[in-house]
């Protein structure tokens, strides 16, 4: 059963009088467990829909339709999966007390790998779900694959009860599915033969195995599990030697480069960030991989539309990570707009020094970048440390935040979005 939540004005749903708290219960005689059901089996012309009112009434709906015409209804959110690994480098263990409950759900469910791009383990992945995975052609999927040796994975994954992911995707590839996978790299587990023989059982997926991020192990000072190596500059660089190497043999006989290195493999070992063509479709950008070399090209391409703003004195609050990077945009942007940008960078005091992402600043570093601050016309900060509900991780407001500052204040991703002068913008409201 999925229930619905909302449903759009003049839909078929609206139509035949779903309501939202209706209980969807079958399509076509096939009883619905999830969203996946509900959007795969409406796919079809004759649609027998049977399902409960929220005054306890059951209906049918006879439907036929033409063209794909959307249903028009949003369903509640599915119950997540929860990962059933212990991950010794994994983010959430690694998370301080006290901060808001959903923030600690392992989550690890192909669904939203399909739906999002979450990555997902597969640890959890039943017979049924494969053959879910299949019959809805749920492709490609994000796959933390970590290491193809089983044993050296059930070590990564601290879970003894892990598949054989060699397995896993072969049966999937030979039914059609695609995957992107990451490797999170952890010094002395999985780099050196394991990586070696890791990428080779990828390789051999053929098509199947679209692309491949590494990504060097990150760990909070909170982290309770993780007592191995840290990154470090020689790690890193070597990590990138395999990326080189892999990648020459990927452009040679597949004319794509397959495997990535993430940005902060490149910032750890001191080697210049590639260029944007490098990174083709960024397939794996919100894993980290060209993130940097996109915004650059965002703000290359924006200073066009920049306002004049000679005078101003505007505030950049940024992480340790983007520090080095950040002085080239900025003086971009003095360029183009005249206003002076004073780069503020943050430690961050909730999650330790060790976490540098400017993403993961947290509202307090936030209010003790900007408190004292009366000389700035304006400030930005990073869009993504805010979430949906307008929350830093500490569960601080930003809307208390920006009321408790001397500065009007932006949430912005490229410093563009910000700054290009649209309707009731900040800059005529800094003005
Ligand atoms: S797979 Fe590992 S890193 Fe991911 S949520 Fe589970 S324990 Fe954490």
């Amino acid at each position: 059963m999925v229930r619905v939540t909302r449903v759009h004005a003049g839909s078929i749903a609206d139509e035949i009088g779903i309501v939202p708290g209706t209980e969807l219960q079958s399509v076509n005689g096939r009883l619905l467990e999830d969203f996946l059901d509900w959007e795969f089996l409406t796919a079809d012309e004759s649609l027998l829909i049977a399902a409960r009112l929220p005054d306890g009434s059951d209906v049918e709906y006879d439907i036929e339709r033409t063209d794909g015409e959307p249903m028009g209804v949003e369903l509640a959110p599915p119950t997540v999966r929860r990962c059933a690994n212990r991950c010794e480098f994994c983010f959430i263990e690694g998370l301080p007390k006290g901060l808001r409950k959903n923030l600690y759900i392992r989550d690890d469910d192909y669904r939203l790998s399909f739906a999002y791009g979450n990555f997902a383990t597969l640890s959890n992945v039943k017979e049924k779900d494969i053959a879910r995975i299949l019959e809805y052609r749920l492709s490609p999927l994000y796959v933390s694959v970590h290491a193809t040796p089983w044993e050296a994975r059930k070590v990564l994954l601290n879970n003894q009860r892990v598949p054989n992911i060699v397995e896993q995707l072969t049966r999937l590839a030979d039914g059609g599915i695609q995957f992107h996978g990451q490797m999170v790299i952890v010094p002395g587990l999985n780099d050196g033969d394991v990586l070696e023989q890791s990428l080779t059982d990828l390789w051999n997926l053929g098509d199947a195995m679209m692309s491949v991020a590494l990504v060097p192990v990150g760990v909070t000072q909170f982290s309770h599990l993780y007592n191995g190596k840290s990154m470090d500059r020689d790690n890193a660089r070597i990590l990138l030697d395999a990326v080189h190497r892999w990648e020459a043999r990927a452009l040679a006989e597949r004319g794509d480069r397959w495997v990535y290195g993430s940005d902060e493999l490149y910032l750890l070992a001191g080697v210049p960030l590639p260029a944007f063509e490098h990174y083709g479709e960024f397939s794996q950008i919100e894993n980290g991989v060209g993130q940097v070399t996109s915004l650059r090209k965002r703000v290359r391409d924006g200073l066009k539309q920049l306002p004049r703003l000679d005078g101003r004195r505007i505030g950049v609050v940024t992480g340790v990570s983007m520090a080095p990077l950040m002085p080239e945009l900025l003086a971009q942007l003095h360029e183009a707009t005249g206003a002076t940008f004073d780069m503020i960078t943050m430690e961050n005091s909730l999650f330790g020094p060790t976490t540098t992402t400017a993403g993961l600043l947290v509202g307090a570093d936030i209010r003790r970048a900007l408190a004292d601050r009366r000389d700035l016309d304006l400030a930005l900060i990073p869009a993504e440390t805010i979430n949906d509900d307008g929350l830093f991780l500490d569960d601080d407001s930003f809307i208390a935040v920006r009321e408790s500052l001397p500065m009007p204040v932006y949430p912005s991703y490229d410093f563009i979005d910000a700054l290009v002068p649209e309707g009731d913008s900040m800059i005529r409201s800094a003005a």
